[in-house]
Parts: structure tokens; sequence; C-alpha cells
């Protein structure tokens, strides 16, 4: 059985705010591990190299599109390190 995850395992954003509901693989079924922002048809969007990149991209998103405090947004990307997409980097 393979496990299931309720939040993208590259940026920390729950699958339910996904609009899309997920990220394609490239034979175009839905992943059970990224979100459609960060993976589209098996490739990973965007050219993010550490965890600590993509983290620093989410706060700036958060503060600067959803208008979080930057506080709050730290909260919710804090976890991003600890993701599969980031392990062993
Ligand atoms: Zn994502």
């Amino acid at each position: 059985m393979s496990k299931t995850y309720k939040a993208c395992q590259s940026c920390a954003m729950p699958f339910k705010y996904d609009p899309a509901g997920g990220g394609t693989e490239a034979d175009g079924t839905k992943s059970v591990m990224y979100c459609s922002y960060c993976y589209q048809d098996g490739n990973f969007t965007g050219d993010f190299k550490t965890a600590r990149e993509m983290q620093d991209f989410c706060i700036k998103q958060l503060v600067e599109v959803k208008k979080f405090p930057r506080i709050i947004a730290w909260f919710f990307t804090r976890c991003i390190p600890k993701l599969e997409r980031w392990r062993g980097k």
C-alpha cells in the first residue's frame, strides 16, 4: 500500500487548498505527493535546489500575495525541510 499525504511534499501546501487537487505525473495521473504548483507532467516546476530556496519563495508568496504576516508565513513553511523532496538535501 502506498503512503498517502495530506500536504504537498515539496512546498507543504495542504492538498485541500490546491484548486487542481494535486500535480500530474508524466502519464497524466494525479501525483499523490506533490501539488499542482510544484509538479506538472512528471517534472518539478521552478528551479529550487534546496529546501531553503523553496521556503524563502513560499514565505515571499504568502507575505506578498496572501498578505500574511511574516511570522505566520514562516510558521506555515517551517516544516518544508522535513518533506520528502528535501530529505538528505
Ligand atoms: Zn507544492
